[in-house]
C-alpha cells in the first residue's frame, strides 16, 4: 500500500497517465430543464473535436425511438439501449473516449462503480438523470452520482404554473408508481410554492 503510494509505479497507473485522466460530469434537473439538451450539446462538441463518443440509455425509456435519446425541444442523438451497468460496460469499445449516459436515475445502483470505473480508465462520463421523483426524492443512484462527480450541473425548467424557476417534476395523473415513463401532459415542471408531492392530489389545486 505505501509502495503504491510513494513510488506510484503500477501498469494501471502507468497507463492512465498514457491515456490521460477521465472525469465525471453530472447533468440533474427536473424534467423539462433542459438535461437532454445539455447532455447532447455537449456530446456533439466532442464529435466536432473527432473524439470518439459512446451513448447509452436504458432500455425503460422508450417515449421516443429507441435507438436515440430526445430532449423535449426535438434534439436528438443516437443511443444504444441497455438494460443494466454490466451490459453497458459490456458494450464500451477499447477506443472510446467520451460516453454519454441520459435517464441515468433509471440505472440499478451498479452504474456508480462502472462510471467510476469508466473515468479511471480514463474516459470522459457524462450522466444526465432527474435529481428527484414525483415526490421530490432524492432519485438513486443520481445522488450518489453527484458524490462522486468532478463536475456537477444543474438545470432549471419553467414553472408552469407561475413562470418562476422549476425544480420539480409535477406528476399530473394518478399513480405510486416510482417510475412511470412520459412527459408532456403526465408530467409538469414547477416550482417549490407550486409542486404538490403526492400522487392522489388533482393537480389543478
Ligand atoms: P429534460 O431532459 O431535462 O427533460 P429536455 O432537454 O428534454 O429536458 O427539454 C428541454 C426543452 O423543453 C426546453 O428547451 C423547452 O423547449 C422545452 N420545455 C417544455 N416545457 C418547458 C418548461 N416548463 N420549462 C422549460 N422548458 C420547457
Ligand atoms: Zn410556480
Amino acid at each position: 500500500m505505501i509502495d503504491e503510494l510513494t513510488f506510484d509505479n503500477t501498469d494501471e497507473r502507468r497507463r492512465r497517465r498514457q491515456n490521460g485522466t477521465g472525469w465525471i460530469e453530472v447533468i440533474v434537473g427536473s424534467m423539462f430543464s433542459g438535461k437532454s439538451e445539455e447532455l447532447i450539446r455537449r456530446l456533439n462538441r466532442a464529435k466536432i473535436a473527432r473524439q470518439k463518443v459512446q451513448v447509452f440509455k436504458p432500455h425503460i425509456d422508450d417515449r421516443y425511438s429507441v435507438e436515440e435519446i430526445a430532449s423535449h425541444s426535438g434534439m436528438t442523438h443516437i443511443s444504444k439501449p441497455v438494460m443494466t451497468a454490466d451490459e453497458l460496460l459490456s458494450q464500451i469499445d477499447d477506443d472510446t473516449e467520451v460516453i454519454g449516459i441520459d435517464e441515468g436515475q433509471f440505472f440499478d445502483m451498479e452504474v456508480v462503480e462502472a462510471v467510476n470505473d469508466l473515468a479511471n480508465r480514463g474516459i470522459r462520463v457524462i450522466v444526465a438523470g432527474l435529481d428527484q421523483d414525483y415526490m421530490g426524492k432524492p432519485f438513486e443512484p443520481m445522488p450518489q452520482l453527484l458524490s462522486i462527480a468532478e463536475f456537477i450541473t444543474k438545470t432549471h425548467a419553467i414553472c408552469v404554473k407561475c413562470g418562476n424557476t422549476a425544480n420539480y417534476s409535477q406528476r399530473t395523473f394518478e399513480s405510486d408508481e416510482r417510475v412511470e415513463v412520459g412527459a408532456a401532459g403526465r408530467y409538469e415542471a414547477r416550482c417549490r410554492a407550486c409542486f404538490i408531492p403526492h400522487a392522489d392530489k388533482p393537480t389543478a389545486l
